[in-house]
């Protein structure tokens, strides 16, 4: 009898059977790796080799066809091997790895399957859809159908208790050769077109790759799990719109999304979660907070401050501005519109062209609305001569920018069409480069804990070393600035990852993305060099040896846009910012009537002590007054009765820990100014 040799991942060898299927040598190793098991991933030793299991190689390594997106799941055909199913039969020397819930691809196969389950338990409900596609995605799976009538919320729950039924059965995912001739009659006598498509346009090979689940067939190239009964967590989640293909006006399909998950927990954490995204949402918090709102009349992606929010604003600048100014940066102010010619020496108008509005016309002249401050910035280093003793010049502005963003991308406070940046630009010589990054990189992580963000990853972006022809500045410019910051990074002791190739033409950079109360990253910090403005812009200065050099230029931003953090910190606290930012901090609610006197007397004090305080005097029930001061997410409530009037205390709740009893006024002021004093979290 042939054999052939097994070799796993621990570097032992097996000598099996020609024809031995992963499963078979699972279940040799554990009864419980082959429970656990849900794929296997196979890398041919000897490439000469036939039979199926070369044929089943040949297809997930991507010769043969299937949907493009399904094609993601066997596209690690690398060195590292593929993806197959466990009980493809092996005949040929192999390395072997038995994929279990611990491997991400396994999961991506086991969401996969979900998909067929999905579509399975469509077809018994609906047997007359026509079939899409059904890939997974990274939190579960889609399937696309057509239908005339739209998936209600009440169907969605009959399919989701159909495939409950059908995985509680443990049908077997199989999987089939059919030679092309006859899957295309088998599809065209089912009467589905697009698969008929799919099968005309992407199966090259004679023979074609199918997979049943009971009664469903699909065009597919796998690998799946052995059977439907390891679908256990999950969940349908919505129908979404899709067009066939993804292009617009080719023919609507319905998408149900479904999330999946290998344990109940995770998926229990996954929904949980995202409940957690809904409630933060900042889109859903800044009308209910009267904190921002968009306004159609106005177009969309430009952004209205309404006083709360305005004021929140207004704390955030005050300690940014005096934050620049103790850390040696001069404050400026440059124009929201200038020529169009100052955009093209800046080569704007050419690479950043799509980001920009139009150009206004004015005198016969074409104007820009500015997309970026650094232009204005250099013109203010360029009108005079510098010499070296005054770098390094360090401009910094809260600079409103105009980015033209199409429609479809626009988010909220996130992405947006006006924005105002807390840019900076630094003029330096090579010599100071190292101790201008570390300022850089001292400010951010400032910026992270006055806000109240503890977590954060750092990313340097260096060049493709391959292609200096991609980018501008020499390679002792990006040796050099590269180095600066790597130095730098390590020195402070904060861990990075290297990004290579990731950098914009013009230099490389540091980024800093901040992690949130709830564990999502956002891009914040980005520190840049820039090897292209300053020699566009022929900027100089008097070196002490008396000639003219080009200064080395920094862009950067800490925030990236105030109102891109004030939507980061929306979410973050969930609108309930620490008592220094909030917009009222503190409201007195007085017991009825008769204490009101007393009530604006508090107020009064409040406000004479600097805090923003607001009287609730509206003649309703106290119950009342707590749940909209609660609503409003205002750290301190100050109710006033009797008691209180009497012994001048006021009695105070905190928002998020409740009643903490009376206590005099002048105690509350003084705890209050140390709170907000110490920027308190
Ligand atoms: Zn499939
Ligand atoms: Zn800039």
């Amino acid at each position: 009898m042939d054999t052939i040799h097994i070799t796993m991942p621990d570097g032992a060898v097996r000598e099996v059977p020609l024809g031995t299927t992963a499963a078979e040598i699972a279940q040799q190793i554990s009864p419980r790796l082959a429970k656990e098991a849900l794929v296997a991933r196979v890398a041919p030793i000897h490439s000469l080799g036939g039979g199926t299991a070369a044929a089943a190689a040949a297809v997930a390594a991507g010769t043969s066809p299937d949907a493009a997106p399904e094609a993601r799941l066997s596209s690690a055909s690398n060195g590292e091997g593929f993806l197959v199913d466990l009980r493809a039969p092996i005949d040929q020397d192999v390395k072997l790895s038995i994929l279990t819930p611990k491997d991400p691809e396994a999961i991506q196969v086991l969401r996969h399957s979900a998909a067929h389950l999905l579509a399975a338990a469509v077809l018994e409900l609906f047997p007359n859809v026509k079939l899409g596609i059904g890939p997974p995605i990274d939190t579960g799976f889609f399937y696309d159908f057509v239908r005339d009538e739209p998936f209600t919320p009440d169907d969605l729950a009959r399919i989701e208790k159909k495939m409950r039924e059908l995985a509680a059965q443990d049908i077997p995912n199989e999987r089939k050769m059919l030679p092309k001739p006859e899957a295309l009659e088998l599809y065209r006598k089912w009467g589905q077109g697009f698969k008929c498509e799919l099968v005309e346009e992407r199966a090259i090979e004679p023979m074609v790759s199918f997979y049943t689940t009971g009664k469903f067939i699909d065009f597919c190239r796998g690998p799946h799990i052995p059977s439907t009964g390891r679908i256990r967590a999950f969940k349908l989640m919505s129908v979404a719109g899709a067009y066939w293909k993804g292009q617009e006006g080719n023919p609507q399909m319905q998408r149900i999304y479904g999330a999946c998950f290998y344990t109940q927990q995770e998926l229990d954490e996954y929904l949980h979660r995202l409940e957690e995204a809904k409630r933060r949402d900042h889109r859903r918090l800044g009308p209910e907070l009267d904190l921002f709102s968009v306004q159609e009349e106005a177009g969309p992606g430009l952004i209205f401050w309404h006083p709360k929010g305005g004021l929140v604003r207004k704390i955030m600048e005050d300690w940014l501005r005096e934050e620049l100014l103790k850390r040696g940066y001069d404050l400026v102010y440059t124009p929201h519109i200038m020529r169009l010619e100052l955009w093209k020496t800046s080569g704007h108008a050419g690479f950043y062209r799509e980001n920009m509005f139009g150009p206004i016309e004015v005198e016969k002249d074409d104007y820009q609305l500015k997309p970026m401050n650094c232009p204005g910035h250099i013109l203010i280093y360029k009108s005079r001569l510098r010499s070296y003793r005054e770098l390094p010049v360090r401009l910094a502005e809260l600079g409103t920018v105009y980015r033209y963003e199409r429609s479809g991308v626009l988010h909220g406070l996130l992405r947006v069409r006006g924005f105002t940046q807390d840019d900076a630009h630094i003029f330096c010589m090579p010599e100071q480069i190292e101790s201008e990054i570390e300022a850089c990189i001292d400010f951010a992580f400032a910026v992270m804990k006055t806000f109240g963000f503890s977590d954060y990853v750092v990313e340097l972006s260096d060049w493709d070393a391959n292609h200096p022809e991609n980018y501008a500045g020499s390679a002792a410019d990006w040796a050099r600035s590269t180095a600066a910051l790597q130095t730098t990074l390590t020195r402070l002791k904060i861990p990075f990852k290297r990004m290579e190739g990731e950098a914009a033409f013009y230099g490389p950079k540091i980024d800093v993305k901040l992690i949130d109360a709830i564990g999502r990253p956002w891009q914040l910090t980005t520190v840049q060099f820039d090897f292209n403005l300053p020699a566009r812009f022929g900027l100089e200065y008097v070196g002490e040896d008396g000639a003219r050099h080009q200064p080395l230029m920094v862009h950067r931003a800490l925030w990236g846009s105030v109102e891109r953090f004030f939507g980061i910190l929306i979410e973050h606290y969930a609108g309930a910012f620490p008592v220094w930012l909030a917009p009222v901090q503190a409201e007195v609610l007085p017991l009825s009537e008769k204490f009101l006197e007393y009530g604006k007397k508090v107020t009064a004090a409040l406000k004479e002590a600097g805090f923003r305080a607001h009287l609730d005097d509206r003649n309703e029930k106290l119950q009342a007054k707590i749940r909209d001061a609660q609503m409003l997410k205002i750290p301190y409530m100050l109710v006033v009765g009797g008691k209180e009037a009497e012994a001048g205390t006021v009695s105070v709740r905190e928002h998020s820990k409740g009643d903490l009893g009376p206590r005099p006024l002048a105690q509350f002021l003084s705890d209050l100014r140390q709170q907000v004093d110490s920027r308190a979290i």
